[in-house]
């Protein structure tokens, strides 16, 4: 994943993508907020992940997060 590539992902893939990035566990513990309205995030809830500014972040499930996230560059997104 380059620096500022966005992808997001929803499907299983998801959970091994976390897991890569050591990411899993801290979802799982409610430590990974939603970049637009930062609530927290569960399995259920999450919805999207990108990378911003060598950061990586994440969005929710609300369809107006959504929406924020896919206004903000050329993202990818699939359900
Ligand atoms: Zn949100």
């Amino acid at each position: 994943m380059t620096k500022n590539e966005i992808s997001a992902i929803y499907d299983p893939d998801f959970e091994t993508l976390l897991n890569q990035w050591g990411l899993l566990a801290k979802l799982q513990q409610g430590g990974l907020k939603c970049s637009i309205c930062k609530t927290i995030l569960t399995q259920e809830t999450i919805s999207a992940i990108y990378s911003d500014s060598g950061s990586i972040k994440f969005v929710c499930d609300e369809p107006d997060c959504i929406k924020a996230f896919l206004a903000k560059k050329e993202a990818k997104y699939r359900v």
